[in-house]
């Protein structure tokens, strides 16, 4: 958290998210300690069934409420999580963090579906879908509760890999969901053979689809690729009225997006529910 000449000349604020040398080394001790005393918090964004237009679940997204820093988004810290070995840790963190959330809902007779991102690293570790189970059974919440998103790039960075843990992963009951789909390379042959319930279009194409044939063109695409693969399909980053309408006319399943609400700590998703009902 220092002042730092730039190499024009400029005067920087580098706090220590300048990874270098005792920073990087600073930010992991933080990262570390926050994951472990509970300074990690989710924020919970609600989806839309586009048909009745009523909440179908919500996706859990990480913040890092920093004693120095303010709060910071997950752009700030995942990927320093990501080259080291915190990934594993905070992965685990925000599903228990996540689950317990679903019980809690459940319990007060109004269970809701909780999406939890999931990283590329995460799926490397042979351990992943044993650890996955054995948080929901600790936790005591219905694996139908919970669902895992995963990036494209991840799954195409080694599909047979992702194949046989979303495979092992619906055995759990646990659905799994492919994140920001458009922005990767999904051979057909491997879409086809990965059991994902659903495929989330990448915000970049959905945000000016109102506007820009050409996204429009790709939004259409995906969702009839999807369609005619027997998965749903969600339009995520939807900011407008018009957006939303576009979604529904092309018959897109699910919208995620600031029109409908932005990611919302606890007690504002509760109230903005108990406004939406
Ligand atoms: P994502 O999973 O694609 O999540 C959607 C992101 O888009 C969120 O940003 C959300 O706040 C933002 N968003 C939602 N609606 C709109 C909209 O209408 N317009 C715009 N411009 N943005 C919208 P956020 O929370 O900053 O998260 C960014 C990314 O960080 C996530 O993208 C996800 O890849 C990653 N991430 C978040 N939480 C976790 C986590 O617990 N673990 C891991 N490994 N990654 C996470
Ligand atoms: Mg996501
Ligand atoms: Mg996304
Ligand atoms: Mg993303």
């Amino acid at each position: 958290y220092e002042a730092k000449r730039g190499r024009r000349g400029f005067l920087m604020f580098v706090p220590a998210m300048d990874e270098e040398g005792d920073d990087r080394l600073r930010l992991q001790v933080d990262l570390d300690h926050a994951i472990r005393h509970g300074d990690l918090v989710l924020h919970y964004q609600p989806k839309i069934d586009l048909v009745t237009g009523k909440l179908s679940g919500a996706e859990a997204l990480v913040r890092w409420q920093h004693p120095v820093l303010g709060m910071l988004p997950p752009a700030r810290f995942v990927p320093l999580a990501e080259r080291t070995h915190l990934i594993g840790p905070l992965t685990f963190h925000v599903l228990r963090l996540a689950a317990t959330q679903a019980r809690a809902w459940a319990e007060q007779g109004r269970p809701l579906p909780i999406a939890v991102n999931v990283s590329a690293i995460n799926l490397d570790d042979g351990g992943f879908v044993e650890s996955v189970e054995h948080i929901l059974k600790d936790v005591g919440v219905a694996a139908g509760l919970i669902e895992l998103e995963v990036t494209e790039t991840t799954l195409m960075r080694d599909p047979e890999r992702a194949r046989a843990a979303i495979q092992a992963l619906n055995e759990l009951g646990v659905r799994v969901a492919i994140d920001d789909f458009g922005t990767g390379y999904s051979s057909m042959t491997y879409l086809r053979k990965l059991a994902v319930a659903k495929i989330k279009i990448d915000k970049s194409f959905v945000m000016d689809m109102s506007v820009s044939r050409n996204d429009n063109v790709i939004v259409r695409s995906i969702i009839d690729l999807g369609h005619s693969l027997g998965l749903k399909v969600v339009g995520e980053g939807v900011e407008t009225a018009d957006t939303m309408a576009v979604l529904a006319s092309l018959g897109c399943d699910y919208a995620q997006g600031f029109h409908l609400a932005r990611p919302m700590d606890v007690e504002a998703f509760d109230a903005w529910w108990q406004q939406n009902r």
